[in-house]
């Protein structure tokens, strides 16, 4: 099966009682912000700028788990900031999975290895010695950790286990050039490889998260699910970047811009997602079917944001991940008091112009669950992509050249950066809000100016980016785009 039977089922019976119970909106996926503080500052994050990142401003655990069980969403899915930085995490982790849900750990990855040393430690025996020489001979551990899981367990609180409940979701966005570019630090896509890896050999489930934006070429995303499918991943889950700024339309049309050069549209969007269901048979993407359809710009689907609601130190926050309206005390409170007909894109027109744009994962993939916008033979579609097989490994995974930036000496990013600073020309974060993973490139895009002007090199000189697969040398047509990030600079 694609997708483990009990989480499926799990799934399917909760659509089906509600369905039943006729209730008009209800939630399939609590996303769960217990903080926002991050060890990243990655160009376009909203989240880290429009909430306090101060860790004394952290929602309580019981809380946590109380709106968990106040939302009733059979998965919850803990982001941020950087979850892992929580630092009641385990006992979050545990107290979920201890309510019957399905927990994601969205992470950047920069700290999962020390949660699987925690987790080695708590299982540790002479007859783990085998498995740690064989950890050790990889790099996937260090000396050092190997003498801190002999240690044993040393405290009495939860560890993060392997539970077919619970999958690492960590965030990718491209291979080392691009994802290290994208999150502004060098090394970062290499950590998340290595505990990957590291989680796969000790038996968790884990997921890689990415966003497309405006300047993502997708052959490269295609080439990234492909290394990470050879890796042994058990999902990946892809969505638009988006960008609802609507001041900044105003500002591209005052200046007479075409605003295909700021936005990721709805039409650059369908052009992005066109194989998006050839991707979907070779590689276990989650998601439905029906979404994907919508993707590629087969259908239409009607926001249903209310399904996948986020909650944060400020409440429930309305009326989506992306867009902040509001904040309510309850779920029930934000689902009765948000005028929902105001919102989404309803065949081809905006409801809100800020809506214009989004086709996010968060805002349409329930719909195509829920079978908002029903046609026949969804719910076959859906339930034959849910229960038939699963893609096999991709087996040609290790021929792509996912290490394409810092790894084999091309660092790029640390000149730009420090130009940037001295030059001033940093742009001002922007305050109406965005997200973690929005589609907000502006900063990015000075950034990547200066790359493309300094040659992310001492002395400058043109950019060395997008060795393809088998190679370290770039096509000529692809040197500015394989890496996915050039062109557009
Ligand atoms: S996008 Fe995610 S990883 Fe990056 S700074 Fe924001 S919260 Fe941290
Ligand atoms: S269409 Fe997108 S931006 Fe608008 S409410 Fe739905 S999820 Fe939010």
């Amino acid at each position: 099966m694609r997708f483990p039977f009990a989480l499926s089922a799990k799934i399917a019976a909760h659509i089906i009682k509600h369905k039943l119970r006729r209730t008009p909106r209800f939630a399939m996926v609590l996303q769960l912000e217990p903080l926002h503080t991050c060890n990243l500052s990655c160009t376009g994050c909203g989240r880290i700028r429009e909430y306090s990142t101060n860790l004394k401003d952290m929602v309580p655990l019981e809380k946590c788990l109380e709106v968990a069980n106040e939302c009733e969403a059979p998965m919850v899915s803990i982001c941020g900031g950087e979850p892992l930085i929580y630092p009641q995490i385990e006992e979050l982790v545990d107290g979920i999975l201890q309510q019957g849900r399905i927990v994601y750990i969205c992470t950047n990855g920069v700290f999962m290895r020390r949660k699987l040393v925690d987790y080695l430690a708590s299982i540790y025996s002479t007859g783990l010695e085998p498995k740690l020489q064989e950890l050790l001979a990889e790099q996937l551990i260090t000396d050092k950790q190997v003498e801190t899981i002999r240690k044993g367990r040393t405290h009495s609180r939860p560890v993060i286990a392997p539970s077919k409940w619970l999958y690492w979701n960590v965030h990718v966005d491209g291979l080392e050039y691009t994802h290290d570019l994208i999150v502004e630090r060098e090394g970062v896509f290499k950590e998340c490889v290595e505990a990957v890896k590291l989680a796969k050999r000790l038996g968790f489930q884990v997921a890689t998260n990415t966003t497309v934006y405006r300047e993502t070429d997708v052959r490269e995303i295609e080439e990234t699910f492909q290394f990470f499918s050879w890796l042994g991943v058990d999902g990946h889950t892809i969505s638009p970047g988006y960008d609802y700024d609507a001041a900044k339309k105003d500002m591209a049309q005052r200046l007479g811009k075409d605003p295909e050069e700021f936005f990721l549209t709805r039409a650059m969007t369908r052009e992005k997602f066109k194989d998006i269901q050839r991707w979907g048979e070779q590689f276990t993407i989650f998601g439905t079917p029906v979404y994907q359809e919508f993707l590629a710009g087969k259908r239409e689907l009607t926001c249903t944001a209310w399904a996948i609601p986020t909650y944060n130190i400020r409440g429930w926050k309305a009326p989506c991940y992306l867009m902040t309206d509001g904040h309510y005390p309850t779920y029930r409170q934000m689902l009765d008091e948000v005028d929902w007909e105001k919102y989404g894109v309803v065949d081809g027109v905006a409801r809100d112009p800020r809506c214009e744009n989004c086709m996010t994962h968060c805002g349409y993939d329930p719909s195509g669950a829920l079978g908002t916008n029903y046609r026949r033979g969804d719910n076959w579609m859906n339930f034959k992509y849910n229960f038939w097989p699963r893609p096999p490994r991709f087996a040609e995974g290790h021929k792509v050249n996912a290490y394409n930036g810092v790894s084999i000496g091309k660092g790029h990013l640390a000149e730009a950066k420090a130009a940037l600073k001295d030059g001033g020309t940093a742009p001002a974060a922007d305050a109406s809000g965005g997200c973690c993973g929005s589609g907000d490139t502006r900063e990015r895009d000075a950034l990547l100016e200066k790359v493309r002007t300094n040659g992310g090199k001492p002395g400058g000189g043109t950019p060395h980016v997008g060795a393809r697969c088998g190679s370290d040398e770039p096509a000529e047509d692809e040197t500015a785009s394989a890496a996915g990030v050039e062109k557009q600079a």
